[in-house]
């Protein structure tokens, strides 16, 4: 299949094509209708395989409509570290480049300032470290009763870096129905115990 055939809208299908796309992989043809039909998704797939655009290709088709309140964003994203956070933000940047959707990044090193106007305003999609998201939680700078869409980015690396106690609490703090997609290149006790606890009737792809 095209990127035509997986459901995605316009704006997104331009920015893809501007990339230089011509054909998802694999980890991008499974996950994206299962996300585009509200499922819970467990991905397992390493780096390298387009496993960002799996998950941020549908997460703006479905935020594209829609607008964020003071200080409750309406996606996150969690990831392992400032690096890949900074590179998922890059993805969303790239790809929703036709969009009119607000992003915050929340992580170490990176000023305060700007962050905490976004936030305020309302933002579509953020992208913390778990740590950095608990303390601007805490602080009251950020409130998570609006989120939607929730991915927990490199689940595995989460658990050997000792986050997986911050993800729990983070799941535990959400409120009401949201759709969870979850991303690991492998499936230790630790990752599958998240999934049991947190995931509704997931659609697993395999790559
Ligand atoms: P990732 O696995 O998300 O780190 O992506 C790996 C690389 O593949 C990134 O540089 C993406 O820009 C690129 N990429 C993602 N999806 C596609 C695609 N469908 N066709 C060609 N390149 C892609």
């Amino acid at each position: 299949p095209g990127f035509a055939d997986l459901g995605l809208g316009e704006p997104i299908l331009k920015a893809i094509a501007d990339a230089g796309y011509t054909h998802p992989t694999p980890i991008q043809a499974g996950a994206i209708p299962a996300v585009l039909a509200g499922r819970d998704v467990i991905g397992i797939a390493q780096t390298g395989t387009g496993k960002t655009a799996s998950f941020t290709l549908p997460m703006l088709h479905i935020l594209a409509h829609g607008r964020a309140r003071a200080r409750m964003p309406r996606s996150l994203i969690l990831s392992p570290t400032r690096e890949l956070a900074t590179q998922t933000a890059a993805n969303f940047e790239t790809y929703g480049k036709y969009l009119n959707l607000s992003m915050a990044l929340l992580i170490g090193g990176v000023g305060m300032g700007d962050q905490e106007k976004a936030l305020e305003k309302g933002v579509d999609v953020l992208i913390a470290t778990p740590g950095r998201l608990l303390d601007w939680f805490e602080r009251g700078k950020v409130l998570l009763g609006g989120i939607q869409i929730l991915v927990i980015d490199e689940a595995d690396r989460m658990l050997d870096m000792g986050f997986m106690p911050d993800v729990e609490r983070i799941l535990n703090l959400l409120v009401g129905r949201r759709q969870t997609l979850l991303f690991s290149a492998t499936m230790p006790p630790g990752v599958r115990r998240i999934i049991e606890r947190f995931l509704q009737d997931p659609a697993t792809i395999e790559v």
